[in-house]
């Protein structure tokens, strides 16, 4: 039979591994028994739910030929058929986001490996050939997969005993760089068993040489004996002292191949009603699909430590989706299908409580460690936004304290809490303003004049937030105001006084602007709104202007366009000009486009016409300089 070749990312990675820039070989070993541990919960699984798949005597042995240089690892679990073999062995990174590796160096290329987890390819650091026998359970043939690296792999018919996974990896000669033989090193085998893999839940075997005294004095008999290295006990029902934090990190970086550690652990032990021990860690990172539907939900249910399922998503509510872990309970029946598990009253109370415990630890983490909750937020913040919203704000209540923004107030992030106690007496409303960055918000003509007045602004700098808060509408009883849109209702009496007298005397030369602009804009008029800019471009109450650029970006609202209102400041000598130039019947036409091309450059648009406006400047530079 023809070598078949690796697909081409595999093959990248595979180069990756034989040459070794992942400086931990000894991981190969945690991996494989990982996989064989996985194989072993699936056939676990399956030996529940079908009368005709039997689990016996479930174990995971290792084997060291050092003469041939051989160590193997084998498993009873699930196996693989011929098609698993070429599926599962022949493709890594299957999503295809290695795509973009020619851009990195390898440092960041072996941080997204880390994410995909380096799985059964790490053995090629270790081994030149690797040989995997199985047999998946329910088929009556084995098959045989080897490989000796980049070449490509081969599969053929295979004898095998039992239903299981026999992998042979061939240790590497012991080169001048690195001692491979210490993988033929049967102590060393086991120290490595011990330190990655002791939770594991089936026992790993393996013959072991022991010496005990006789009963004759002085005298030893060494024989061999086949042990269990493991301690089996899962981390999780292991007592919270007897853990180091290390053990915890570890545990989480391998279960969810991330390269970070958990910014934040959350272990406990519920007895009551219905029992459960939670072990939940908030990532420091959010993962790079995060926020795409490729994102699976990271929370395994086990019953009396036997492994149910991955992605429970009835076990947390979707606003905590970033919380990864696992929940083992010795009160669920282990016999109900996943669908009525799904609908089980027991299940539903883990899981309310399970979002009270995370709420508790973000409200802690909020009040007593802020730049932790702030490194949180900026990963995962926009996911409690969405959450405080979506279903028509049915959960904001419970999330909205959890919400912080940037904000004006010394630049720092806020809650709306304490937005509010920092409230000025006379200020009703929460003023908030839409934009791309803090410098540009800093910027924005019609920030001026609320902060003159003493009020802080928030700054909303995601997409989501718009949206958000059109559901929240207010925050103890005071509404939220959008600098950028509609009345802002700051002016006293009498300003409000003036301004409407200057609209009126004004309203020829407002309404020939309107005429020059047509249905650009909705309104033409003078405003207090503004300090020291000429102008600025506002919406009115329904769409704001960064709706319509978020509408436009995402593709949707099928080219639906915010209601601008042109406004301009009567205080600024451009308006006192403008004015001189209309009264002696001059046409005002160029400037009045200029002007709204400013007004909507300032707001974050292009222009509709760049040439003419250049041509329009050039025209009034010329003039200027005459
Ligand atoms: P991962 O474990 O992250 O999915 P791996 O590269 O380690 O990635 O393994 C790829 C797949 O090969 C596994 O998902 C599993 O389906 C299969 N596999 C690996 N080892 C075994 C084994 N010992 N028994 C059964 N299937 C296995």
């Amino acid at each position: 039979m023809a070598i078949k070749q690796f697909k081409t990312e595999s093959k990248r990675l595979l180069d990756l591994m034989a040459n070794s820039i992942y400086t931990n070989k000894d991981i190969f070993l945690r991996e494989l028994i990982s996989n064989a541990s996985d194989a072993l919960d699936k056939r676990r699984y399956l030996s529940l739910t079908d009368q005709n798949v039997k689990m016996e005597d479930p174990q995971i042995n290792i084997a060291i030929d050092k003469k041939a240089r051989i160590i193997t690892i084998s498993d009873n679990g699930i196996g693989m058929s011929k098609d698993d073999l070429e599926n599962n062995l022949g493709t890594i990174a299957k999503s295809g986001s290695l795509d973009f590796k020619s851009e990195l160096d390898d440092q960041k290329e072996i941080d997204i490996i880390g994410q995909f987890g380096v799985g059964f390819y790490s053995a090629f650091m270790v081994a030149d050939k690797i040989e995997v026998t199985s047999q998946k359970v329910g088929e009556d043939k084995a098959y045989l997969w080897v490989s000796e690296s980049e070449e490509g792999y081969e599969i053929k018919s295979a004898k095998k005993d039992e239903c299981g996974t026999l992998i042979k990896l061939h240790i590497k000669p012991k080169s001048k760089e690195f001692d491979y033989d210490q993988y033929l090193d049967s102590d060393n085998i086991q120290l490595l068993i011990k330190k990655y893999s002791d939770y594991i839940r089936y026992p790993i075997k393996m013959d072991v040489e022991v010496t005990r005294a006789t009963e004759e004095e002085g005298k030893t008999v060494t024989t061999t004996e086949n042990q269990t290295i493991n301690s089996m006990i899962p981390l999780w029902k292991k007592a919270k002292k007897d853990i180091k934090a290390e053990e915890y990190d570890d545990f989480y970086m391998q279960s969810y191949y991330d390269y970070n550690k958990p910014l934040k652990t959350i272990h406990y032990k519920v007895e009551g009603n219905v029992s459960y021990t939670a072990l939940l860690y908030i990532p420091a990172k959010a993962p790079y699909n995060y926020y795409t539907s490729d994102y699976k939900l990271g929370l395994k249910l086990y019953s009396r430590s036997v492994f149910i399922k991955d992605e429970a998503n009835e076990l947390v509510s979707d606003y905590f989706r970033f919380i990864r872990g696992l929940v083992d309970s010795d009160d669920l029946n282990l016999n109900i299908s996943r669908e009525i598990l799904q609908q089980d009253y027991q299940m539903n109370q883990i899981k309310k409580s399970i979002d009270k415990r995370i709420k508790n630890t973000l409200e802690k983490m909020l009040k007593d460690d802020r730049d932790n909750y702030e490194t949180f937020f900026k990963e995962f913040g926009a996911q409690l936004k969405y959450g405080a919203y979506e279903d028509y704000g049915k959960n904001k209540d419970i999330l909205i304290d959890l919400l912080i923004f940037q904000s004006s107030f010394e630049d720092k992030y806020t809650t709306l809490k304490e937005y509010v106690e920092r409230m000025k007496e006379d200020q009703k409303d929460i003023y908030y303003a839409v934009g791309e960055s803090v410098e540009k918000i800093r910027e924005m003509p019609q920030i001026e004049r609320v902060l003159d007045k003493g009020y802080e602004v928030l700054y909303f700098l995601d997409n989501v937030d718009e949206f958000m808060v059109s559901i929240l509408n207010s925050y103890a009883d005071h509404p939220f105001k959008s600098i950028n849109k509609g009345d802002l209702d700051l002016e006293s009496e009498e300003e409000k006084e003036k301004i409407k007298k200057d609209n009126e005397e004004n309203k020829d030369i407002l309404s020939a602007i309107k005429e020059i602009l047509k249905d650009e804009v909705k309104e033409v008029h003078l405003s207090s709104r503004l300090k020291s800019h000429p102008v600025c471009l506002v919406s009115d109450d329904n769409l704001s202007l960064e709706m319509e650029k978020v509408l436009k970006e995402m593709n949707q609202g099928g080219g639906i366009k915010a209601n601008k209102i042109l406004e301009i400041n009567p205080d600024h000598e451009l308006f006192q000009s403008l004015k001189q130039t209309y009264d002696q019947k001059e046409d005002i036409g160029s400037y009045a486009k200029v002007l709204y091309d400013q007004a909507l450059l300032m707001a974050g648009f292009t222009i509709a016409d760049p040439v003419e406006y250049s041509k329009l400047i050039s025209e009034m530079m010329i003039k200027a300089m005459k």
